[in-house]
């Protein structure tokens, strides 16, 4: 098993409920003129492989997150987060960080420049650094997320199907720990981490690792997510078939440039029925 990553609280769908269900003009042109595979094939019956992103895909989000915590410890050490500080922190997390992926300390030691490079700009003092980094790690390292409740179900009728079952996600490196807690650990073949792996989605060395998993054609594997940057736009450049999962808004059809999309993972079970 590999396995990564990320606290991908700000997803690209997220500002999409805000502004009425339809993908933000970014993601839009990010799927632009590619040709997908799913229509090229037709369906995706002849599937062999169904690969998901885990954060609102599998796993819900969670109320008391570190992200929702930062800004008051911010407020409260005397700085101040503008309000796409922290979304900008996420998105421009680099694709390819393999010199920090070489253990989880290392891992977490450059996570946590990161974060205090963040309350400089915000405006806090130094001698304050330290305390809000420990806090936020004790946070960000040790909760656990609930997956939603169609996941053990459908993740289960998939392997009985005899279809390979894989997650891939922008992840910190406690990924497992969160599969086990949710006892889905058992029910998939392989996981992808990007803190491990040392490459995030929607860079292509990840998804080649998915394909070297899976064991499978490109043009088999499913992929499922929710974030059309990283998933979908990621996933259709490796060769994969895409799936949209909107699991809290309507997308509309024209949004997605033909990819397929679902509210629940029942829907993308019948999809490949
Ligand atoms: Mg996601």
């Amino acid at each position: 098993m590999a396995g990564g990553g990320n606290r991908v609280t700000y997803d690209v769908l997220g500002p999409v409920a805000a502004v009425g269900g339809r993908p933000p003009a970014r993601a839009r042109s990010m799927l632009a003129g590619w040709d997908s595979p799913f229509r090229q094939n037709g369906g995706m019956t002849d599937t062999q492989a169904v690969v998901f992103d885990f954060y609102n895909t599998l796993a819900a989000p969670h109320a008391d997150d570190f992200w929702s915590r930062l800004p008051g410890l911010v407020a409260a050490a005397g700085g101040e987060m503008e309000g796409r500080a922290l979304e900008d922190w996420e998105r421009l997390q680099p694709e390819e960080h393999l010199e920090h992926s070489t253990s989880e300390a290392a891992y977490r030691a450059w996570q946590a420049r990161r974060l205090e490079a963040l309350l400089e700009q915000c405006g806090v003092p130094r001698a304050a650094h330290a305390g809000i980094v420990a806090e936020i790690e004790d946070v960000r390292y040790t909760r656990l997320f609930q997956v939603f409740p169609d996941v053990a179900d459908v993740l289960a009728d998939l392997r009985d199907r005899g279809l390979m079952v894989g997650i891939c996600s922008n992840w910190d490196w406690d990924l497992e720990r969160h599969l086990r807690h949710n006892r889905i650990h058992d029910l998939i073949d392989f996981f992808v981490c990007s803190a491990i792996h040392g490459h995030r989605k929607p860079h292509p060395a990840i998804f080649a690792t998915v394909i070297d998993q899976a064991g499978v054609p490109a043009e088999r594997i499913v992929f499922v997510g929710d974030s059309l940057s990283d998933d979908i736009a990621g996933s259709m450049r490796a060769g994969l078939r895409p799936v949209h999962i909107a699991r809290h808004h309507a997308c509309p059809p024209d949004g997605h440039d033909g990819v397929a999309c679902v509210p629940d993972l029942h829907g993308l079970a019948a999809l490949i029925a």
